[in-house]
C-alpha cells in the first residue's frame, strides 16, 4: 500500500510536484512509463497504445534518448508526451545537487520538455527547488504498479491498477527490461479495465518552455553552442 500509493506523508515532501491531475465532473487517469526508450520493449508499448487509441506520458532516460533517437522521435509522431528522467537515471539522494542538475540539463538537450520525474522519486533538498527554478514541473505519481517487480506475478501488477486507481491518477508502467514481463501482461488489460470503468485517457499536461541558460534549444537563432559549457 505505502508503495503503490504514497502516503501523504511522502506527498508534502514535495509538495510543488504533480501526484494526481483531478478534473471536474470527468474520470481520467494518466498513464506514464519511465526509463525508455529502449528497442526490446518500447515499440511494442506504442503498438498496444496505438491499438487501444490511448496517449500517455513517457518519462525518458536521457542516455537511451541518445542510443536511439528514432524511438524518441516515434513517441513524438504518435502523438504521446515525453517527459526528463535524468540522463544517467540518477538517485537524488545519492547525488550532489549541481551534479543532478546538471544531469537532467544535459537530458532536456535532448527530450525538450518542462515536465520532469526523479528517478526512484528520490530527491534531497534542494533538488526541487533548483528544478523549479530551472523551468521543470516536477511529475510523481498516485499508483505505481510496480511491474519491476520480478517478486510480484503480472496478475498482481494487473490488480495493483484496479485496486489503487482512483478519478486523476498518475499511474506509472515502466518500458524497460525489468518490467517486461509484468507490464505486458498487465497494460493491455489494465486499459481495458480502465475504459470499461468510464475512464478517458489524458497527457500530462506540459507547461510553456522558458529558456534555460544550459542551451538555447528554444532560441533557434543562436547556436546550442553559443552558451553550452
Ligand atoms: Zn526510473
Amino acid at each position: 500500500m505505502l508503495i503503490e500509493q504514497p502516503p501523504f506523508l511522502y506527498r508534502v515532501l514535495y509538495p510543488k510536484a504533480l501526484w494526481r491531475v483531478k478534473i471536474p465532473h470527468r474520470k481520467t487517469v494518466y498513464l506514464t512509463f519511465d526509463d525508455g526508450p529502449i528497442p526490446e520493449v518500447t515499440p511494442w508499448v506504442l503498438d498496444v497504445l496505438d491499438r487501444c487509441n490511448v496517449k500517455a506520458t513517457f518519462f525518458c532516460v536521457g542516455d537511451n534518448v541518445r542510443k536511439y533517437p528514432y524511438l524518441f522521435n516515434e513517441l513524438m509522431d504518435r502523438g504521446h508526451g515525453v517527459g526528463n528522467h535524468t540522463f544517467h537515471h540518477l538517485q537524488g539522494w545519492l547525488t550532489r545537487s549541481k551534479k543532478f542538475l546538471d544531469d537532467s540539463n544535459e537530458a532536456d538537450r535532448l527530450i525538450g520538455s518542462t515536465l520532469f520525474r526523479p528517478p526512484h522519486g528520490h530527491m534531497i533538498f534542494p533538488q526541487p527547488l533548483l528544478l523549479k527554478k530551472n523551468g521543470y514541473k516536477i511529475v510523481m505519481w498516485d499508483v505505481v504498479t510496480r511491474d519491476y517487480n520480478a517478486k510480484l506475478s503480472p496478475g498482481q501488477v494487473l490488480e495493483n491498477v484496479k485496486k489503487y486507481t482512483r478519478d486523476g491518477s498518475i499511474i506509472v508502467f515502466h518500458d524497460s527490461l525489468k518490467a517486461e514481463r509484468n507490464m505486458k501482461y498487465a497494460l493491455p488489460r489494465a486499459i481495458e479495465w480502465l475504459k470499461e470503468e468510464g475512464y478517458t485517457f489524458e497527457l500530462i499536461p506540459a507547461m510553456p518552455k522558458i529558456s534555460r541558460n544550459t542551451g538555447d534549444r528554444d532560441n533557434p537563432s543562436m547556436p546550442a553552442t553559443a552558451t553550452s559549457p
